[in-house]
């Protein structure tokens, strides 16, 4: 038995589930966010003449995901539908549990302070705010509140909600959304700082900071995939699939310890990112996709909203330098979000049938 062996184990390991072989590069693939809830087949008809083959759906309705399964069968489009730790998933534990309040992530002062300010008036759209993407200025955190990801009975709301979706015939697979830390980092819930507390006494010879990263990354990681694993024993053949946001500002790139089919990470940011960067972060997502796992296929996501005045704009050449980069850069599944402003904007359309259709 020599050194190598494992590592060829792995390697057609990792072959076998993409079903390719060696050169052979997977076909691009376009994934969109997003599915119009009033008329699911006229979406999905638009859908497939932009060059998309798969939707993600921001509902966890066992009706509304029929509907949008049966318009796929006719428009060649696969549809995934979503899981979030936000205000949907609120409103169900304010129904199951009116007596409790919501397990929502808990802030520092000063945290809570700069969401304050955020949210008022049009702040967000004047200063150089990311929207749960890395940040650019201090105490950044996302404006949408996040229940905390250890409490149990918050854990058992998602596997429900998992159950249903599961049980929807046709439906592709899981997608997680939103699962992340609202200020980037942790969470200061009591639970979360005695679970951390309890880690640092068993890890003493760990620096604070590094202690305190490795933690929350392996907590969020851990719901993650609990999740996930979940899901494939409800169902063996439903895929998973993420976009990993809010980030994760000590390392952003985390996604690769998932066990997920697809994983998602930011490649082009909504906000102009260098074309460098949008190259670096490429190569990470396609490469690296696998270094803990054989299974899953790395998906650049590239951020596009149609909204001037709220988002910077991004014209059909700008869009066309993102795609062209994440390609050339490794990325053959790429997310787009969101999918009707995409479909919205006939020069954007265009850029994408160029290269999906
Ligand atoms: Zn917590």
């Amino acid at each position: 038995m020599n050194d190598t062996f494992p590592a060829i184990v792995a390697l057609s390991a990792a072959l076998t589930v993409s079903g390719l072989r060696a050169g052979q590069a997977p076909p691009l693939v376009l994934v969109g966010w997003g599915i119009d809830a009033k008329a699911p087949d006229a979406f999905l008809a638009r859908a497939e003449a932009t060059g998309f083959q798969v939707l993600i759906a921001w509902s966890t309705d066992r009706e509304f995901l029929g509907r949008a399964v049966e318009a796929g069968g006719r428009h060649n489009i696969r549809v995934f539908a979503c899981i979030s730790p936000m205000g949907g998933l609120a409103n169900l534990w304010t129904r199951r549990y009116p007596e409790r309040p919501v397990p929502w992530q808990v802030m520092t002062e000063a945290e809570n302070a700069a969401r304050s300010f955020l949210m008022a008036g049009r702040n967000k759209y004047i200063i150089p705010y990311q929207f749960g993407g890395e940040p650019t200025m201090a105490n950044e955190v996302l404006e949408t509140r996040i229940v905390c990801l250890r409490n149990p009975s918050a854990r058992e709301l998602l596997r429900l909600q998992i159950d249903g979706i599961a049980a929807v015939p046709g439906l592709e697979g899981l997608a997680f959304d939103g699962f992340g830390y609202q200020n980037y980092r942790r969470c200061h819930c009591e639970d979360c700082v005695a679970a951390f507390a309890a880690y640092r006494r068993e890890h003493p010879d760990m620096a604070d900071d590094a202690a305190e990263v490795t933690f929350f990354r392996d907590a969020l990681v851990e719901c993650i995939q609990d999740l996930a694993n979940y899901a494939r024993s409800r169902r063996e053949d439903l895929r998973t699939t993420i976009h990993i946001w809010p980030v994760f500002q000590p390392e952003p790139l985390y996604g690769n310890r998932l066990d997920v089919d697809f994983c998602g990470q930011t490649a082009a940011w909504y906000t102009l990112w260098p074309q460098d960067k949008i190259a670096r972060y490429s190569q990470v997502i396609a490469a690296e996709a696998r270094r803990y796992y054989p299974r899953p296929q790395g998906v650049g996501m590239i951020g596009y909203y149609d909204r001037p005045g709220e988002f910077p704009v991004k014209d059909a050449a700008r869009v066309d330098l993102e795609l062209r980069t994440m390609i050339e850069n490794g990325c053959r599944r790429i997310q787009v979000c969101g999918a009707r402003d995409v479909m919205d904007n006939e020069s954007v359309a265009a850029v994408f049938r160029k290269y999906f259709r």
